[in-house]
């Protein structure tokens, strides 16, 4: 039987901040610790741990300023990790042609899930003659990878290293699986690099499961350092999804 898969996100790991005790200037207790390192670094670069400019000496319009000016290297400093679960193979594949994040992605050569778990596009589960042809797709594909599995465990029976038997099978036979798998990953990114990637797909014209996996980041991004995301607009489309934009990503 196939599951339908739901998105789930959650913020596993985050910047934490230990200001030098010998170097007379502390943080606003407003700000997060991502937040507190990103000023940090910026007046690190010009000694300025005194704020002798009155207009920035707040964390918030300090780290307003750095990204109106994209002083933007400075945000490589704060680091977010999320653990996305109830995403697709096809959204992964986009996730990972972004190259200033790293990755761990759920192996299909080592996982062989008991009950397959698809994620049905927003398009298609809005219809049910389509929602219903779609599991039929997938199930075939299931069935026949399945087939392919049984038939390549039978062809290496004669090698003698049961995992790698295994995970040669599966190799092969997961080419048949459907883009719509469901895969999990763990990200880690700099909040520059979150921010270009929420640039490029939480726009009307990205993928739409993207799109809701970039909104569904920013909105956790905007919880662990709203400052820094603040720049960022949620907006409603015309279909009821979410998309962001902001004039300075
Ligand atoms: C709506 C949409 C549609 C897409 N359609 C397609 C498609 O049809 N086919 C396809 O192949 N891809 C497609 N992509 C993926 C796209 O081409 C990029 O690979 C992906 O968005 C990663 O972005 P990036 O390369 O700008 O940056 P990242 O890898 O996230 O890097 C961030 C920035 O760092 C800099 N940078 C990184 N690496 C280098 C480098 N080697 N040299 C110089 N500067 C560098 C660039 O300024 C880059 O913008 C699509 C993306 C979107 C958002």
């Amino acid at each position: 039987m196939t599951k339908k898969s739901s998105l789930e996100i959650q913020l596993v790991a985050a910047t934490e901040f230990h200001p030098p005790a010998d170097i007379d200037w502390s943080p606003d207790e407003t700000a997060t610790s991502g937040e507190a390192l990103v000023e940090f670094a910026g007046r690190a670069c010009y000694e300025s741990f005194d704020k002798p400019n009155p207009r920035t000496a707040g964390n918030e319009a300090y780290l307003h300023h750095i990204i109106e000016v994209g002083h933007l290297a400075l945000l490589e400093h704060a680091t977010a990790t999320l653990y996305i679960r109830g995403i697709s193979r096809s959204a992964t594949h986009e996730l990972v042609r972004h190259r200033h994040f790293s990755f761990s992605q759920l192996s299909q050569r080592f996982v062989h899930p008991e009950e397959p778990e698809v994620v049905v596009p927003a398009l298609i589960a809005k219809d049910e003659d389509l929602s219903r042809t779609f599991i039929r797709a997938v199930e075939d594909a299931r069935f026949m990878y399945e087939e392919l599995l049984s038939g390549l465990e039978e062809n290496l029976a004669n090698e003698p290293n049961a995992l790698l038997r295994l995970k040669q099978a599966r190799q092969a036979a997961r080419s048949v699986l459907p883009n719509a798998t469901e895969s999990r990953i763990v990200v880690t990114g700099n909040y520059r690099a979150w921010r270009e990637m929420i640039a490029a797909h939480a726009t009307e014209h990205a993928d739409e499961e993207m799109r809701t996996v970039a909104v569904a980041a920013l909105k956790i991004l905007m919880e662990q350092s709203p400052v820094i995301f603040s720049d960022f607009t949620i907006t409603k489309l015309a279909d009821g999804t979410e998309m962001a934009s902001s004039p300075y990503a």
